[in-house]
């Protein structure tokens, strides 16, 4: 399907100006006089507006390989089309002779690999992480020797078995499951069931990170397993919680908490409403030596932290880490107010003194206005605060630069008056 022969050449009535090439040739797709403003600034990206919506354009199944062309016919690099989506060209690669092969996928994923290797000890890291390592919504979570792909776009979609095999020749992995369960799926038109591609999986996998030991169910789970994105996060709450009381709200498998633990928190309470990620959260602390220390509690995180406000419980370190709340532009301002409520709440229970550390993964809440928010949460609470650290995902979740809104993750860290 993504195979440049399957675009048959039409069979005459080419319209003037239409897009085409020899027959049996890569596809072509053109864009718009003046337009491709984001491409020429160096973003990756052509939308679909920009493009030359001609029948043979039209007709490109998505996934293709095309050349993509500037108005003058000049190529300009190969693109990855999906007419179904806005994103309707992805840059693969600048060279439009270049081949997407077997041997292109796994130049890629060695170039990234390459970076992993130098950031990490261990093999458990975000492995790819789409268009900032060349390779357009295309996910890859490592956890020693299995890893889960989200092929979030057409073109990764359509190959995910080649994918995967250079995964398996490049990363030396055995296992790699396919996840369907990413939001960006839908933007694609992009179907399809969480799978195994090869390999075998056998309950969750203890993964390492900062002195604690999570347990990732790659399976069942969600996202990929694991939040790698916040390890840097982790690790700097971690160096505040020496003998601390410590509230990890949205903790997932135990995120901030085993964290907290490892550092040297005198106990550590997890609230999450997922009752499986919590029971893996119990058993990361009780294998990282610190189960004695731990404790979970499975309720809404609203209703959590008020009650726990109201019974007057106070914890020296405050971390909340919510889904997003404003998961697209138009569910912004419901988004920013729920910061806003999740800071109150959480100054709240925060001792005078102590430290709340406030997170979002929202793309669509910039960081400017998730700070507002939460400096909002936190004034209404009647508490003052310092900033100390702005975090961001770690590095290996690098940015594209021509895509800044693709930093998604913010994770500010106060303290609160004493
Ligand atoms: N802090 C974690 C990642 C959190 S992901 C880490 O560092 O690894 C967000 C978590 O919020 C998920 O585990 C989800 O189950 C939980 N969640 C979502 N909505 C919730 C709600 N209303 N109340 C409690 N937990 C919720």
């Amino acid at each position: 399907m993504s195979e440049p022969d399957d675009i048959s050449p039409d069979a005459g009535g080419d319209a003037e100006g239409e897009t085409h090439g020899a027959p049996g040739a890569r596809p072509v797709v053109r864009l718009k006089p003046r337009a491709g403003r984001r491409f020429f600034a160096g973003a990756p990206w052509v939308y679909q507006d920009e493009l030359v919506l001609d029948r043979r354009t039209r007709k490109i199944p998505p996934g293709s390989v095309a050349e993509l062309q500037d108005a003058e016919r000049r190529p300009l690099g190969l693109v990855a089309v999906n007419l179904e989506s806005g994103i309707a060209g992805r840059l693969l690669d600048r060279d439009p002779q270049a081949e997407i092969d077997g041997a292109w996928l796994r130049g890629r994923i060695a170039r990234a690999l390459a970076l992993r290797e130098r950031l990490f000890e261990a093999p458990f890291y975000r492995l790819v992480h789409a268009e900032a390592d060349g390779l357009p919504g295309l996910i890859v979570d490592r956890f020693g020797d299995a890893c889960v792909m989200q092929p979030n776009a057409a073109w990764a979609d359509a190959r995910a078995d080649e994918i995967a095999q250079a995964l398996r020749e490049v990363a030396g992995v055995g296992t790699v499951m396919l996840n369907a369960g990413s939001r960006a799926r839908g933007l694609e038109g992009l179907q399809g069931e969480t799978r195994l591609l090869s390999g075998a999986l056998d309950g969750p996998v203890e993964v390492s990170m900062n002195g604690a030991v999570y347990l990732a169910d790659l399976v069942g789970g969600q996202k990929t397993g694991l939040y790698f994105d916040q390890r840097p996060n982790h690790a700097f709450v971690a160096r505040l919680c020496r003998g601390a009381r410590v509230l990890d709200v949205f903790s997932h498998v135990g995120g901030f908490a085993l964290a907290a633990l490892a550092g040297g928190a005198a106990s550590a309470l997890a609230v999450d409403g997922s009752e499986p990620a919590l029971a893996l959260a119990s058993e990361g602390a009780k294998r990282s030596g610190f189960g004695e220390r731990f404790s979970a509690r499975r309720a809404d995180a609203f209703d959590a932290l008020g009650e726990l406000g109201e019974a007057g419980e106070r914890f020296d370190v405050v971390i909340c880490d919510p889904p997003a709340f404003a998961p697209a532009k138009s569910a912004l301002q419901n988004g920013l107010r729920a910061y806003a409520r999740i800071a109150r709440l959480a100054a709240g229970v925060t001792a005078p003194g102590g430290y709340l550390t406030l997170c979002s993964c929202s793309h669509a809440a910039d960081p400017a206005a998730f700070r507002a928010a939460c400096v909002r949460g936190i004034e209404q609470a009647g508490r003052e605060a310092q900033l100390l650290r702005f975090g961001e995902a770690g590095p290996d979740h690098p940015e594209h630069p021509g895509l800044p809104e693709t930093s998604y993750l913010k994770a500010l860290t106060f303290r609160l008056d004493g």
